[in-house]
């Protein structure tokens, strides 16, 4: 509400990397399938935003990605959109928990892990990939601390193709043995610089060292940030690999 994507159009946009994926002028360009395209219209969404338009082609393509952009930009769309897409399309197929339904020793093993700072946040993801999801047989769950675990474990029992968490919360549902990294394909850090402010830097290493299996198909990674300090830097040299770098307006570093 009350932001004017039309100014958006002169915010410069800089992209580096090899062979990168050209940015789409609308949505139906991308080949989203039909129930995106739907759910798309359904919120109101008529064009991308600038980091959407170069972000998504980029993230569908399948490269790994670092894009600053600020806030109020469209972030969430530009990552929920290609992992719900690429989910439905059965690249990475769906994902079963593993153990006997009801017997409480369920492991989630979602195929799509997004982390991010905050309760708030991880909300507001959990809201709009729901939306984008509406209709399809896309599960996705949200995990975050501050609240009784209960109503998360029975969630992830149901089996989980998204999981939307924090990482504290993350943490905890590992060590409890109720959720699996192993078949993580999508690996999404959103708002990457403040959960490094906020001292999860070896937290989130950690658990980005438990994805996937030495046979497992690689990961594709997708950091998110409003600014590119040097410890951004560094997570994106050690997790990231022939990734595109997007930066849309100016971002301090
Ligand atoms: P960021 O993560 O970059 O801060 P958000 O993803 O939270 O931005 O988006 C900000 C607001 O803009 C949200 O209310 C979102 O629903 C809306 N929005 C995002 N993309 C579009 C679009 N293409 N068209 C219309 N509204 C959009
Ligand atoms: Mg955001």
């Amino acid at each position: 509400g009350g932001i004017n994507f039309d100014a958006y159009e002169d915010i410069p946009v800089e992209t580096s990397g090899s062979e990168v994926p050209p940015p789409v002028s609308s949505f139906f360009q991308l080949d989203l399938g039909s129930d995106l395209d739907t759910n798309i219209k359904r919120c109101g969404y008529k064009n991308p935003t600038p980091v959407q338009k170069h972000a998504i082609p980029v993230i569908m393509s399948g490269r790994d990605l670092m894009a600053c952009a600020q806030t109020g930009s469209g972030k969430t769309a530009a990552f929920c959109l290609p992992i719900i897409a690429g989910i439905l399309k059965g690249r990475n197929g769906f994902s079963e928990p593993r153990g006997p339904r009801g017997s409480g020793s369920r492991v989630a093993t979602p195929v799509a892990l997004i982390m991010c700072p905050t309760r708030e946040l991880a909300g507001q993801i959990h809201d709009e990939a729901n939306k984008f999801a509406n209709r399809t047989r896309v599960r996705i769950a949200v995990a975050y601390g501050g609240v009784p675990i209960y109503q998360q474990l029975r969630c992830l029992e149901r089996g989980v193709d998204i999981l939307v968490a924090t990482p504290g919360r993350l943490v905890d549902l590992i060590d409890r043995a109720k959720v699996s990294l192993q078949k993580v394909q999508y690996l999404t850090l959103d708002e990457a610089d403040r959960m490094l402010d906020m001292g999860f830097e070896p937290t989130i290493r950690r658990i980005i060292e438990q994805t996937g299996m030495p046979s497992s198909p690689v990961r594709q990674t997708m950091l998110f940030s409003a600014t590119f300090p040097s410890e951004i830097q560094r997570l994106a040299a050690d997790f990231l690999s022939n990734y595109v770098y997007l930066t849309v307006g100016k971002v301090g570093s």
